[in-house]
């Protein structure tokens, strides 16, 4: 007996998909885009991306179609390269919305586009206009098929570093959108132009880890960020705080706020605690956590101030599927600021002036990273 394929279409923007149920996630799927399924388990369903990849979608963020219907499958004829106010834009269009993954790379910096269910009908290569301004970002994009069902699209960049990219269908034609660099406003403050959203982490019935004397996470976590907001401003930046009080702010709010703001960099500050059973006399210091590759060096930058400016053990710049790391529509970084649960540390977080110290040292990390102060000669 052979059973009729069964198709499904996402129901909403941001639909998570997973490699396995509750596993690593993979990219987002927009709203509309039509997926082959053939199995389940539980509550979640299983896709077919091309043969011999499967994919895990929530059974609730689909809704399947009726039997019969034809399967995902699309002819890319053209591509098209086109700029907005956010940055350069590659379109591609289709007859219907296909799943997609997208892969960042750096040096060499390149975003690889994979379409599902996507053939290409013609050759036809890239070349970026004779005139440097009209493609500031693109150095130079390639196609290849490297199986019947997948389409794939290769963006090579320009610039030593990527500022952040998105993807959206307008009605079928898929937009990888690629990001400018920030710009800053030159012979002004050091960061005047730089948009930045501060997330001070937990809140409202959110409060964090709790300190050795009562005090809990997220109020030090907010008196940190004030500090931190207070000497962006100062260094020029417009500085959008999720939250500048004691309330319940969800992940995905605080996410969505840094988004719809079109920040160009979003950091959330936290205090650190340990799992039950391990020592915070043994293990405290400073770390920042990254998601997405474009965010590493930003991670580090931040790290190293806090390392050198508050003078903490460095535990790094660590790679964590964090929901304030995953956004790609700018770098985003996930500061540990300090062990809350570590009595030094804590005495140090709870204190206005450490607070201020710490505050004026996440911005001088993210001032090196996003402007470099030039390297002074030394005239004795
Ligand atoms: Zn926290």
């Amino acid at each position: 007996m052979v059973r009729q394929p069964l198709t499904a279409f996402t129901l909403h923007d941001d639909t998570i998909v997973r490699v396995a149920p509750e596993l690593a996630r993979l990219t987002p799927l927009p709203a509309g885009v039509r997926v082959l399924t053939d199995g389940y388990q539980k509550d979640n369903i299983r896709c077919l991306y091309r043969p011999g990849k499967h994919v895990w979608i929530k059974r609730e963020d689909l809704q399947f179609e009726p039997l019969g219907a034809p399967i995902p499958r699309a002819v890319c004829r053209t591509l098209q390269v086109g700029k907005d106010a956010y940055g350069e834009v590659v379109s591609i269009p289709m007859s219907q919305r296909l799943p997609f993954i997208v892969e960042q790379q750096i040096k060499p910096n390149r975003l690889v586009l994979k379409i599902f269910g996507a053939q290409a009908d013609t050759d036809w290569a890239y070349q970026a206009p004779p005139d440097e301004r009209e493609a500031k970002l693109i150095e130079d994009i390639s196609w290849k098929q490297p199986d019947d069902h997948t389409y794939e699209i290769d963006v090579a960049l320009k610039a030593n570093r990527q500022w952040g990219y998105y993807l959206d269908y307008s009605d079928n034609t898929l937009n990888l959108h690629i990001k400018y660099a920030p710009t800053l406003v030159k012979g002004d403050k050091r960061l005047s132009g730089l948009k930045v959203c501060v997330d001070p982490g937990h809140g409202g019935n959110e409060s964090g880890a709790l300190g050795p004397s009562g005090i809990n996470e997220a109020t030090i976590n907010l008196a940190i960020a004030l500090e931190f907001k207070k000497e962006l401003e100062r260094l020029g930046a417009t500085v959008y705080m999720t939250r500048e009080r004691d309330v319940d702010v969800s992940l995905a709010d605080r996410v969505k706020f840094a988004v719809d703001k079109k920040v160009d960099v979003l950091v959330s500050v936290h205090g650190n605690a340990l799992p039950d059973g391990r020592d915070p006399m043994k293990e405290h210091g400073t770390s920042t956590y990254r998601y997405h590759p474009q965010s590493i060096e930003l991670a580090r930058f931040i790290k190293n101030a806090m390392v050198r400016d508050l003078n903490l053990p460095d535990l790094g710049e660590r790679y964590q599927n964090l929901a304030l790391c995953r956004p790609t529509a700018m770098p985003a970084v996930l500061a540990e600021v300090a062990f809350v649960v570590n009595p030094d540390e804590y005495s140090n977080m709870i204190n206005p002036d450490w607070q201020a110290k710490a505050g004026k040292s996440l911005a001088r990390g993210l001032a090196d990273y996003f402007a470099p102060k030039p390297v002074e000669t030394n005239q004795n």
